[in-house]
């Protein structure tokens, strides 16, 4: 037998390794960006062609590379920026891994332009298949032209993977955000098909986010600064009356990497404590500097994930700054939350350090020199039953809007209904039915506790509801179209670039539903009218609540764009608990609920009702 063991050739090894950094246009996105940034640039231009899939252009006026290097950038664990194993705990740098060019160039076909300032000639470099094709001298300004098209083109598999253009260029936003958020010294724009999507001036930080998460952030903005030797917090949170009531603008970066922490983010909704409804969520955009020996960031290859020595001391650190922020600015003067004591330990977190403790920054960890420098700085010891909540803020969750639609009972002949008796289809298994001739009972404007011939259930208004705005809206989008009525005012939106592209994707779906929305300039568009059954007034609103969400329910691929929106919709406009019904109303909506195929569950699958049998009840009572 011969032997069976063979060494992957270069190019399959790199396309191979080329799968963990390259998942879709956006990765390649981020990873030209953060070169282009590694290399000093301060004019940062992107261009894309169909969403990345054909073309992603990336042109800085950066250091640019000599022959040699350029030629070298493209090879595996190529890298400038690290040397030795130590480095990589000393990061300043965006890249450090070397595999970026490599990966892109065994996957896509590459060109590159590249020229220092010293010299006088630059290089052209075109690459395929992790082999180069050409390479000869050119001449080109200072910095760096990389081009690379047609993404996937020898991966067949992946290119097919792939999303439709619309949600691979909000992938793509997505990191363009995050870069050019975190360097807003730096010159940034994004061009789409031709057309300029962001045109971001160097400026401050908060030009930067009020360029990018829209104008009306311009006087809502509460600025978080907090510094210590060893760590510092600054950035922006909104004002309370900017959250929303769904998860949008939260951003952290740590060494202005974009790092996703829902530990961290509950950090921030902790200071915002009694400020905003326990619902809704404030906008942040926070930095956090460490020592890079602080933080391992070897973690993840696309590095959004972060270790850090102690989170606990982070954690209280940015609850601190962010409620030391909030309370500097007094918000909210005639809240009364427990300030003191935060403001008070931030005090002492900023006198100055003493040299034993100095030395002790560079020699210990993070947690003990936080503690030793500030021995009248408590932290909070966290609370521990919070701290098991803290997933409870990652929990998506209904945030209706519109109250139960008006009466629909008045129809002639719907109004002898009360009664009648129901029989949908999950009640019918055994021998009892709902009964309507008794009343209804609305328990804590939440729940309607309704009779059957063998004991009673106990309605959830919201879920119900839910479910049977998602028939509702499931028939009209794969069918006939709601009907819509005019607004009498028509309301305006203006939105983020990023949420524009989002809204032209969903503007004739939304239609089908019975909205008409229409373009209205180059971030707007005019509310024409809602669906029929909306009550109106609160249009503007409900629609950005609705992108918000929309995106928040993104990542979920099992569900096509239409089944996404109409789920939105139907969690959205859903009743909420807190709402009193009317009799009617509460006919109504037993009655549609239980006309559903499927009137026991929410889209999602939770229950919208519970039902206790008489001899359970019996049982129950000892009998
Ligand atoms: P990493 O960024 O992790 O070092 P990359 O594969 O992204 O690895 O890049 C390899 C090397 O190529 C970098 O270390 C850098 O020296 C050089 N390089 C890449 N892009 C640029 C650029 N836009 N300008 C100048 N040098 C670059
Ligand atoms: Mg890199």
């Amino acid at each position: 037998m011969p032997d069976i063991i063979q060494l992957l050739p270069d190019n399959i090894a790199n396309q191979i390794a080329a799968g963990e950094v390259i998942q879709r246009p956006a990765s390649a996105v981020k990873e030209l960006l953060e070169n282009a940034v590694d290399a000093g640039a301060t004019i940062i231009k992107l261009v894309v062609t169909d969403a990345g899939k054909n073309l992603i252009q990336v042109i800085d006026n950066g250091k640019g590379m000599s022959e040699t290097d350029a030629r070298m950038s493209f090879e595996r664990h190529a890298t400038s920026k690290i040397s030795n194993i130590d480095d990589l705990f000393h990061i300043k740098t965006m890249g450090f891994r070397g595999e970026a060019l490599a990966s892109i160039a065994a996957v896509a076909q590459v060109e590159i332009k590249t020229k220092r300032a010293e010299d006088e000639l630059g290089t052209f470099i075109e690459i395929e298949n992790s082999a180069v094709i050409r390479q000869e001298p050119c001449a080109t300004q200072t910095g760096t032209i990389i081009c690379m098209k047609n993404l996937f083109f020898n991966v067949p598999a992946r290119r097919n993977f792939l999303k439709s253009n619309a949600a691979e260029m909000r992938h793509i936003v997505d990191e363009f955000i995050r870069v050019a958020m975190a360097f807003p010294e730096v010159f940034f724009s994004l061009t789409s098909n031709g057309q300029q999507v962001f045109h971001l001036e160097a400026g401050s930080l908060k030009q930067r986010l009020i360029q990018i998460l829209g104008t009306h952030y311009n006087t809502r903005l509460v600025n978080v600064k907090e510094d210590t030797d060893y760590m510092n917090v600054y950035g922006f949170v909104g004002k309370p009356e900017t959250a929303k009531k769904t998860r949008g603008d939260q951003y952290f970066f740590v060494n202005n990497r974009f790092i996703k922490s829902a530990y961290l983010n509950h950090a921030v909704m902790n200071a915002f404590d009694e400020m905003i409804a326990r619902d809704s969520f404030p906008m942040y955009v926070l930095f956090i500097d460490v020592d890079p020996s602080q933080i391992d960031i070897n973690v993840h290859p696309t590095k959004q994930e972060i270790k850090f020595e102690d989170e606990k001391v982070i954690y209280a650190f940015v609850q601190a700054a962010v409620k030391h922020a909030l309370a500097q600015f007094s918000i909210a003067p005639s809240l009364d939350f427990s300030l003191n004591a935060d403001i008070q330990s931030l005090e002492a977190v900023n006198r100055p350090a003493t040299n034993e403790t100095l030395n002790n920054v560079t020699s210990s960890n993070l947690f003990k020199t936080f503690v030793q420098k500030n021995q009248a700085h408590k932290i909070d010891p966290v609370n521990k039953s919070e701290l098991n909540h803290w997933r409870d803020f990652y929990e998506p969750s209904g945030k209706p809007l519109q109250p139960l639609a008006p009466d629909q009972t008045t129809d002639a002949g719907q109004t002898s209904f009360e009664h009648e008796v129901i029989t949908g289809p999950a009640l019918q298994r055994g021998s009892h039915v709902l009964i309507t001739d008794v009343a209804f009972t609305q328990i804590q404007q939440a729940y309607i506790l309704a009779c059957t011939t063998n004991g009673f259930i106990l309605i959830h208004q919201q879920q119900a509801h839910e479910r049977v705005l998602y028939d509702r809206y499931s028939q009209a989008i794969n069918g006939k179209s709601m009907p819509t009525q005019q607004s009498l005012f028509p309301s305006t939106i203006e939105l983020g670039a990023g949420d524009t592209i989002l809204m032209q994707e969903l503007l004739p779906d939304l239609h089908t539903l019975g909205y008409l929305i229409e373009p209205f300039g180059l971030n707007t568009f005019v509310v024409q009218g809602t669906p029929a059954d909306i009550i109106q007034g609160n249009e503007k609103m409900a629609i950005e609540m609705l992108l918000e969400q929309y995106k928040h329910f993104s990542s979920d691929i099992k569900f096509s764009r239409r089944e996404r929106l109409v789920r939105c919709i139907a969690r959205q406009q859903a009743i909420r608990p807190g709402q009193s019904l009317s009799q009617r109303e509460m006919t109504t909506l037993v009655n549609e609920l239980f006309a559903s195929t499927t009137p026991n569950t929410t889209p999602n699958g939770t229950p919208t009702y519970i039902e206790f049998k008489n001899d359970y009840l019996d049982r129950m009572f000892g009998k």
